[in-house]
């Protein structure tokens, strides 16, 4: 039978550690935080106390209310005082030698039963666990940062974690209000391995000199849907940690060329531009504004994916074509016409790319064309699988990928990536919306156009393009014989 876990030891007072332990004590849980420094517990804890009583002059929550979570907390001085924990959430600093000596202390310190959690964001569970006598009680519980203010945890399963374990941190993150979603142990867990894509292509087509930043941003976020543009997230994670991230996750995975950092950001992070936290790093904080670097999401009407890959267009003689991963200028040698590619889009703004063959009039045309629709356009050069078609296919397969190694299922990865990195739409369900022949179809087109293992569709990815053709192509033979 599931215990009830009274007492929560936090273990480290950052950023994170602060986080956990506000939300621990709010649900009435008996906290005790420890750090290495006495510094940092005092720190976190005013943090703590400051974010409350700001909550309280909002009128959100009364000063009694205040003052019971507060009574909750404790600091403690020394491991030993963590003895009576049901449940520990280490959050110290991300190097694999302080954890595992924090776990093998504690295992000395704590009782048999008591849980053993890691808030790592990129070190192997199972090699944290590596040296415990029982390292079937040690699990991951990935929160994410605001943590009090984010749902989504991810409960990672080592390789030697007991599947009890695993249980009863789901349905306690449950009783907290969290969306615990559950995974394997593997680089980037869910959503920092999934989420690599969408920077790392960004990256990209700013390298290619495709469209400069502010335009690569706008496309994502207003005809991707995303909330945020890549390259604007990356100032305000910080580029030393999205960078640090994502050589995590490419040593990971033995250098896999899917994964391969930036050069560009290299450069930001050598240079110690590291984003809104130093002023600049893509963007330059003194002179940008906020709000037009974010948008709210977008309103949940239907949103209708553009289907010109269906039909595609002509407008005076032009051809209008939604993006399949080939240039406008290889579609418009091939069929001798003039051509412009068109980017998915969710929203009101439509991103186009011109044959280097156009005339200036022919691409007009088709920027008219949108205008006429109400469409906002963005015009950028001619770049195989355009911003967003070439991100979300990217995003699309590495979801594929992980559901496909048994990381974690469909619903947990789809969840993950709604609620982790508020994407517009979980990828496996956008992918079925897409359909995965046109997916597979990009995919492919990329890699034959740079000849690189990065664009390299998954087995899954195949499979279901396959199926999904043989399912149209059984419902025409059906109707075909209906008509016989
Ligand atoms: P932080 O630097 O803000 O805080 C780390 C704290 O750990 C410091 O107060 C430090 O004094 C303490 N510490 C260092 N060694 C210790 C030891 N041996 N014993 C006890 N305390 C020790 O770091 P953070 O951002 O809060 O990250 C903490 C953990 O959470 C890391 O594993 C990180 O990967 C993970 N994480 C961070 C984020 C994020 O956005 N910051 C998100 C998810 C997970």
């Amino acid at each position: 039978m599931a215990q009830t876990l009274h007492t929560i030891a936090v273990i480290g007072g950052g950023t994170m550690g602060a986080g956990i332990a506000e939300i621990a004590a709010q649900q009435g849980k008996s906290v005790l935080l420890y750090d290495i420094s006495s510094a940092a517990i005092d720190k976190a804890l005013d943090g703590i106390r400051q974010r409350l009583s700001s909550r309280v002059q909002r009128g959100k929550l009364s000063a009694a209310r205040r003052d019971e979570i507060l009574m909750c907390l404790a600091p403690a001085q020394r491991l030993e005082d963590l003895a009576q924990a049901d449940l520990v959430i280490e959050a110290a600093a991300e190097k694999l030698e302080i954890k595992q000596q924090l776990f093998q202390k504690l295992e000395v310190v704590c009782g048999e039963d008591t849980l053993f959690t890691s808030n790592t964001s990129s070190i192997s569970i199972t090699e944290i666990g590596r040296y415990l006598k029982r390292p079937q009680r040690l699990a991951g519980l990935h929160f994410f940062n605001p943590a009090p203010v984010m749902k989504l945890v991810e409960v990672v399963r080592g390789i030697e974690s007991d599947e009890t374990v695993i249980t009863q941190l789901v349905e306690e993150m449950q009783r907290w209000g969290k969306q615990p979603v559950t995974c394997r142990s593997t680089p980037g867990f869910i959503v920092n391995r999934i989420a690599r894509p969408f920077y790392a292509e960004a990256w990209r087509a700013l390298e290619d000199y495709v469209a400069p930043a502010q335009v690569i941003d706008r496309a994502l976020r207003e005809a991707g849907g995303f909330a945020m543009g890549p390259l604007a997230l990356t100032d305000l994670i910080g580029q030393d940690v999205n960078f640090a991230v994502t050589c995590s996750v490419y040593h990971g995975f033995w250098q896999d060329r899917r994964f391969l950092p930036s050069l560009a950001q290299q450069e930001l992070v050598s240079a110690g531009r590291l984003g809104k936290k130093s002023g600049r790093g893509v963007y330059d904080w003194s002179a940008v504004q906020p709000e037009a670097l974010a948008e709210p999401l977008l309103p949940q009407r239907e949103q209708q994916v553009q289907r010109l890959a269906d039909g595609e267009l002509d407008v005076e003689g032009v051809r209008v074509v939604a993006t399949q991963g080939e240039t406008a200028t290889c579609l418009a040698v091939r069929y001798q016409q003039p051509t412009v590619v068109v980017d998915l889009s969710l929203g009101d703004t439509v991103v186009i790319a011109p044959a280097a063959t156009n005339t200036a009039s022919h691409t007009e045309s088709a920027v008219r064309y949108f205008q006429q629709q109400g469409k906002q356009v963005l015009r950028i050069a001619d770049y195989p699988g355009m911003l967003v078609t070439r991100t979300v296919a990217m995003i699309i397969n590495e979801a594929l990928d992980a559901l496909q190694k048994g990381i974690a299922s469909a619903e947990d990865i789809d969840i993950a990536m709604r609620t982790g990195v508020n994407y517009p739409k979980g990828p496996l369900a956008w992918g079925a919306e897409l359909g995965w022949p046109r997916v597979l179809q990009v995919l492919e087109h990329l890699q034959q156009y740079y000849g690189e293992e990065r664009y390299r569709p998954c087995p899954l990815l195949r499979q279901k393009a396959l199926l999904a053709r043989y399912a149209t192509l059984h419902t025409t033979t059906s109707l075909e014989a209906s008509h016989v």
